[in-house]
């Protein structure tokens, strides 16, 4: 772990050598000449702007640092502080607003630094960390950063917060902006503790808004930025896959063999499988380089993703299918052509059923400038939007931040748990409103996590337990049911796999996609889906896992890995917290933990046929890929409401009233099961 203490660097700076320093604290140790990312490094945008930036980060508390992506902000800004020794104090903190940013990012910047990675450069995201006490430059997610306020609210041990991708406007950098203001704040008055000194950084904000609320300076770099020729489809479609598709085909057709293309589109699914399509039509080509596809999303590890970044070998042009992470957070060299959906799937509350969904909506016009943008880095471009000039004017013209479309019961435990207890005055950039924090706060009073009878909001012994959690409250309301009834064993399975994306694979073509569903059947579970992935489960240990076993059960081992490690993890904090774990074979247990862990989420069927949320009142439908889907179960439990053309519900239990009843007696006085 960390040291909390304000030490030098233990690893020794190598400029003492009569190597000469040139300009404003530019240590050009013997370490650096010898390094062939030295040259790559100087030719960055940002470079002549060290001094400067130096200059302006040290004469203000906060400033803000403007540039557009690929001008070397992210690797190069830590450095500089770094290597001018103003990190004397304390740790310099990197936040990303993903966890693979955060680990490409230390990586690249350790590379630079010539330094093995974990010792000087570091990084730590959730479940997974690579440093030690001798780190001082430390990339992180900022959902990580917040949780070490929770146990530091003056966060002593860093000097430096470089809070990067601002524009994201997560939650989490939305509280971490409030709360490294108010440390910063409290810091300021303080003789025993350093100042504490913040870097905005982004591609693109609304200057004027950030600059009021961190009261600071703005400074700017330019970036390199060629014309970029912008093409609108025609007419309105909502098959924007085949004109995508067409598109990207056309391009290869006729384009010069150097020209990469870079594509927008909406989530790993979608990108798999038109990765697949594309690599079938590409053979067709032969008279066109050979066609590289690649995938780029949030969901990869680092080492996945790096063919995408790495320069085209000849012979070859490189097809990047990327959500929109690659946006901003990476840098991927010989792109010329940028296709772009013109989609996204972001979180959307429903504010009625208290959920979160992803959806796919259409893009801001800030995003699709970013995008397009892309394509121009280092020579003109061009860029094809699938949609029309007047679709694309009609367009929101910033992203609304994420704190404005979210469920806040996570959000509001974090705080309250941090000890911001006037969740209502917090300084947000983008306030709440008040409707949506009052559904949080009920939703964890309903969980017992928060107390309102003594006036004031107060957290109790169970929400600090709950806190410690990452997971969405109700989830981890699971396991503290499981707890009580003696089934964690089983219910950490399950929770883990929820929180990793579906294990099932489901191949494109109709006859796989058949033979898929056919050897998934052996695993269902007449109870439910969450009793359904206990089997996969099971079979996964029992199998050892191998890649060949996962394959031949159309399970993707990739998911099912990542909800191994989430799950060990998980097993941590539930020691720490002091959660017992116990196991029970006892499926009727289960259920019954998973009733009383998810009684708001309890779905009753209705003699019309269709289902009603007895939370919110709402008529939903059983989603098609549940195992219940041709079964009409009285009372279900669900783990996700999910909007679409209709409303569906996921991840299905059925419980008997009686068991409801008897956890949430007074709950279910007032959200009635009708008979
Ligand atoms: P910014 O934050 O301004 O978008 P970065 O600091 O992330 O810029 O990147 C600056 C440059 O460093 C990129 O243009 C790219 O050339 C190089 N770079 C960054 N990360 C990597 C990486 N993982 N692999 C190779 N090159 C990288
Ligand atoms: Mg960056």
């Amino acid at each position: 772990m960390l040291n909390g203490k304000r030490s030098h660097s233990p690893v020794p700076y190598r400029n003492g050598n009569g190597v000469k320093m040139n300009g404003a604290g530019d240590v050009n140790s013997l370490n650096q000449q010898f390094n062939p990312l030295l040259q790559a490094r100087r030719r960055l945008p940002i470079f002549p702007a060290k001094r400067k930036f130096l200059e302006e980060a040290t004469k203000h508390d906060t400033v803000i640092l403007l540039a557009q992506t690929g001008t070397g902000k992210t690797t190069q800004i830590p450095q500089f502080i770094h290597e001018a020794r103003l990190d004397r104090e304390g740790v310099i903190a990197v936040t990303q607003p993903r966890r693979v940013a955060a680990v490409s990012l230390a990586k690249r910047v350790a590379d630079e630094t010539q330094t093995e990675l974990g010792t000087i450069v570091g990084y730590r995201v959730r479940f997974e960390e690579m440093c030690g006490y001798t780190t001082k430059i430390l990339f992180q997610t900022d959902g990580m950063l917040l949780r070490e306020a929770m146990l530091d609210p003056l966060l002593k041990k860093y000097s430096w917060v470089i809070l990067d991708e601002a524009h994201e406007r997560t939650v989490n950098t939305d509280i971490l902006f409030g709360v490294v203001k108010s440390a910063q704040k409290y810091r300021k008055g303080q003789n025993d503790l350093p100042p504490l000194r913040v870097v905005v950084m982004s591609a693109t904000v609304d200057a004027d808004k950030f600059s009021n609320y961190w009261n600071c300076p703005v400074l700017y770099i330019e970036g390199r930025q060629f014309p970029v020729h912008i093409r609108h489809i025609s007419s309105t479609t909502d098959d924007w896959q085949r004109a995508f598709l067409s598109t990207i085909f056309l391009i290869h057709e006729n384009a010069p063999e150097k020209e990469d293309i870079l594509a927008f589109m909406t989530g790993q699914e979608e990108i798999e499988n038109t990765a697949r399509q594309c690599r079938l039509i590409a053979k067709e080509f032969t008279n066109s380089p050979k066609l590289m596809v690649c995938t780029l999303y949030a969901a990869q590890t680092s080492d996945m993703q790096q063919s995408s970044l790495r320069p085209t070998q000849p012979g070859f042009r490189k097809l990047v299918l990327a959500t929109n992470i690659a946006e901003t957070s990476l840098t991927i060299p010989g792109i010329k052509h940028v296709i772009d959906s013109c989609r996204v799937k972001a979180k959307v509350h429903q504010a009625r059923a208290g959920l979160d969904m992803l959806k796919v909506v259409r893009v801001s016009q800030a995003q699709a400038l970013q995008r397009t943008g892309r394509a121009g880095r280092e020579s003109e471009g061009n860029c094809y939007r699938m949609l029309t000039r007047e679709e694309f004017d009609s367009l929101p013209e910033a992203t609304v931040p994420e704190i404005l479309r979210s469920n806040l019961s996570s959000v509001v435990l974090t705080m309250l748990n941090i000890g911001i207890k006037e969740v209502i005055k917090f300084e947000f950039m983008d306030a709440p409103n008040a409707d949506s924090i009052n559904t949080a706060l009920r939703q964890l009073t309903l969980l017992e996590a928060v107390d309102l009878s003594q006036g004031g909001v107060q957290l109790t012994s169970l929400g600090k337990k709950m806190a410690a959690f990452p997971l969405d409250p109700r989830f981890t309301n699971l396991l503290l049911a499981a707890e009580q009834l003696g089934c964690t064993e089983e219910m950490l399975t399950i929770v883990a796999l929820l929180t990793a994306e579906n294990v099932f694979q489901l191949p494109s073509t109709k006859d796989k996609l058949e033979e898929a569903n056919q050897v998934h059947k052996k695993f269902q579970a007449a109870e439910g889906d969450l009793l359904t992935l206990l089997n996969v489960w099971r079979a996964f240990r029992n199998s050892a896992g191998t890649p060949g076993w996962c394959r031949a059960q159309f399970l993707i081992p990739r998911h099912l890995n990542f909800a191994l490690e989430v799950r060990k993890q998980l097993i941590g904090v539930c020691h720490t917290a002091g959660v017992a774990i116990q196991s029970s074979r006892d499926v009727e247990v289960l259920r019954k933990a998973i009733a009383k862990g998810l009684f708001m989420n309890v779905a009753q069927l209705t003699l019309e046929g269709h289902y009603v949320a007895l939370d919110s009142g709402q008529h939903v439908h059983i989603h098609p890929s549940s195992v219940m889907f041709k079964r009409k179960p009285e009372i279900v439990t669900y783990t996700e409401m999910v909007a679409t053309s209709k409303t569906y519900i996921r991840g299905l239990t059925i419980v008997s009233e009686e068991w409801l009843n008897e956890a949430k007696p007074d709950y279910f006085r007032t959200h009635r099961i009708t008979r």
